[in-house]
């Protein structure tokens, strides 16, 4: 069984790594953000009770999220393993989290904030599929419509200057303190989050002694 945790500032590409990294262990990728974000879209009271904090880039409280979590995790829905994604994000969480699970790694992307800001502040989302974009280096083949539906691409409601900065502040306050947390309990595994995609995934795969990466042609021409 492998269970692990991806940590990092928004933007340093916990998504798209914890997506590699599921996919061809076959692993479950649970993100707490992207269970809020459904609860919100699907109108739930979870999501009525979560929206504006999200909204303005601000932590959501500690009992909701453990509920949530808590609940997530009791479906045992994987047969390898998981890997989460945005949790734990303070001393709390970090603590109901170790008391409750075990967990094998945790892969912390490191990032500096100047490039946070570059990379959240182009980035686009299909409110359609789902699909990720990035202007800077993943635009749509037609300007702000979604290759693979044609819907209107939006910017994620936490996206913007003032939403970022609250959540840079609140990493630097409450994040990094989890991992100096998980660095004395559990192996914490730093990883540069600056090159390519592809790159990055390589050395988590390296530092987690797990088989290397073998991109797949189309996704490479992609
Ligand atoms: P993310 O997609 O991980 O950036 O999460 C989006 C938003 O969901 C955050 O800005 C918070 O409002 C909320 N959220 C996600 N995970 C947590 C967490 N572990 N603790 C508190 N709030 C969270």
């Amino acid at each position: 069984m492998r269970k692990y945790v991806i940590m990092g500032v928004q933007g340093s590409g916990k998504g798209t790594q914890s997506a590699l990294l599921v996919a061809d262990l076959d692993l479950v990728h649970i993100s707490v953000g992207d269970i809020f974000r459904w609860h919100v879209q699907h109108h739930t009271k979870l999501g009525a009770q979560v929206r504006r904090t999200m909204h303005a880039g601000e932590l959501v409280s500690d009992d909701l999220v453990e509920s949530v979590v808590r609940d997530r995790l009791d479906k045992h829905d994987w047969n390898f393993g998981f890997v989460i994604d945005g949790f734990p994000r303070n001393g709390r969480q970090a603590e109901f989290f170790m008391e409750s699970y075990d967990i094998d790694g945790v892969i912390h992307l490191a990032l500096p904030d100047d490039e946070v800001r570059r990379r959240v502040l182009s980035r686009r989302l299909c409110p359609g599929c789902g699909m990720d974009y990035n202007l800077i280096a993943d635009r749509p083949e037609v300007e702000g419509r979604c290759d693979i539906c044609g819907t209107e691409l939006v910017t994620r409601a936490d996206d913007t200057p003032e939403a970022l900065a609250a959540r840079l502040r609140d990493y630097h306050e409450k994040t990094r303190p989890v991992l100096e947390l998980f660095r004395r309990k559990e192996v914490v595994h730093d990883v540069d989050a600056r090159p390519a995609p592809e790159a990055v995934q390589q050395e988590i795969r390296r530092v987690l002694d797990l088989p290397p990466y073998l991109p797949k042609a189309d996704a490479l021409a992609a």
